[in-house]
């Protein structure tokens, strides 16, 4: 369907135009004309299909129409999202739709001084793009009022409520007034997010474009088996074989993250790093050096794995499995986005086997298996069924004894890859829980 269909204005049109978007996603088909006649809206939609672009570009015209004056230290447009790098990206998506329309717009999370966000806010703004914490914070110290806010926009809600802002989201929603446009995004939909769609949301309209917890077709996926210990030399051949470009590649802890990316860089490999521990200014700069191909390898704990839009990644590797199921539907939707084709492609040891059992349950699919010659896991991952059994151990095919020991698999014709010592590898040891990340 053409965007002229659904009623947006000729700047709009122009803008699209010269985005080179030719025709509305799904998505947008449905949401567009719902926000413009300002309904509620609770939209489940996988990762890459324009839902960004489903609720800025209806909302960017309504208030250019409106002509509202923005008083001091309000705003007309709240839009919530769960991690900064979003709220950069959404509000990036903003001003280019609205670049020819005299709206302002701003983006506000934690991590930076909050000193410039509390100057720029007393002028007043007509969208406002936030993480949940940091809006409180400003809501907390007078810095933002509410009363002028027209429609409250969730994106990503689940992963709000993943990462644990509940409270704060329940604290922003109390201090809202009721009317208001509602508009809840969501890529997975759990019964925590129904409940609170059922308290926000005044008859909305439901747009559920693709079945649920079911990830992009267009991405290849397949699970290489190896053991925990030979995840980082596996990572380095597959890159080098299959001549791999850019590659996003997900590891479970911030440790995991830097030890990966030192070791990459040790090969001289270009590669670089997201992950909560670093200060938002480098976390930025590491996603914006990638987005313009000036690193090859981004390594990212799952902070980076929602609502990032990056153009052509060809590659995704899970390097460790998620420990939400559902981030791996996150993580893998950074490829095989607007049309593109993608693989995705998880390293997975035998502890990893509950993970991969619970990932397929969800996305109801058995994901096939590719055994790399040299790196048969000497501890076997048990087969799953992907309806949530995990199976009898296969036997492994008895070796010959001289072929087996710690320097076993490791291809001697490998460009700068350490020569066997005869000792046994240390395992990397990664600890588990979600405050790593
Ligand atoms: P999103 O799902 O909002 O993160 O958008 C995914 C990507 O699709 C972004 O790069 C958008 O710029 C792009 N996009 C969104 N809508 C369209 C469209 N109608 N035609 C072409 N590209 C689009």
């Amino acid at each position: 369907m053409s965007f002229a269909e659904l009623g947006l204005n000729d700047v709009l049109l122009s803008t699209l135009a010269r985005l080179g978007y030719e025709t509305a996603t799904p998505v947008q088909a449905q949401a567009i004309p719902a926000v413009l006649a300002g309904r509620d809206l609770m939209a489940a939609a996988q990762t890459g299909t324009g839902k960004t672009a489903g609720f800025a570009l209806p909302l960017l015209q309504r208030i250019s129409a409106e002509s509202v004056t923005v008083n001091a230290n309000s705003v007309l447009i709240l839009v919530l999202v769960p991690t900064r790098e979003l709220a950069e990206q959404v509000h990036g998506s903003f001003r280019e739709y609205g670049e020819n329309l005299p709206v302002s717009s701003y983006a506000a999370y934690g991590g930076v001084s909050i000193n410039p966000q509390m100057m720029r806010l007393r002028r007043g703004v007509d969208v406002l793009v936030a993480t949940p914490g940091r809006l409180l914070d400003l809501y907390r110290q007078n810095a933002i009022k509410f009363s002028q806010v027209q429609t409250l926009v969730l994106d990503e809600a689940d992963r709000m409520l993943d990462l644990g802002f509940a409270n704060e989201l329940n604290a922003v929603f109390a201090a809202l007034h009721k009317r208001r446009q509602t508009l809840l995004f969501s890529a997975t939909f759990s019964d925590e997010i129904r409940a609170m769609a059922g308290k926000l949301l005044n008859n909305p309209l439901s747009i559920d474009i693709s079945p649920r917890n079911t990830t992009v077709k267009r991405i290849k996926q397949w699970v290489v088996p190896v053991d925990k210990k030979r995840k980082t030399e596996l990572f380095l051949h597959l890159l080098k074989t299959n001549r791999w470009g850019q590659v996003l590649v997900f590891v479970k802890t911030r440790k995991g993250v830097e030890a990966l990316v030192q070791t990459l860089q040790a090969k001289k490999i270009n590669a670089d790093s997201i992950h909560g521990d670093k200060p938002q200014a480098s976390r930025l700069q590491a996603l914006e050096r990638f987005k313009a191909n000036e690193v090859q390898i981004l390594v990212a704990t799952d902070v980076a794995a929602r609502g990032l839009d990056i153009d052509d990644l060809p590659q995704v590797v899970n390097f460790d499995l998620p420990i939400v199921a559902e981030d791996y539907i996150h993580r893998i939707g950074r490829t095989g986005r607007a049309g593109a084709s993608g693989e995705a492609i998880s390293l997975v040891c035998a502890d990893e086997v509950n993970l991969l059992s619970a990932i397929e349950t969800l996305i109801k699919q058995t994901l096939d298996r590719a055994e790399e010659p040299d790196f048969e896991p000497d501890h076997r991952v048990p087969m799953t069924n992907g309806a949530g059994q995990i199976l009898k151990k296969p036997k492994k095919p008895k070796a010959p004894k001289s072929s087996r020991g710690p320097s076993k698999g490791v291809p001697n014709n490998w460009v700068g890859f350490d020569a066997p010592t005869g000792k046994p590898r240390k395992a990397v040891v990664r600890k588990g829980n979600a405050k790593g990340r």
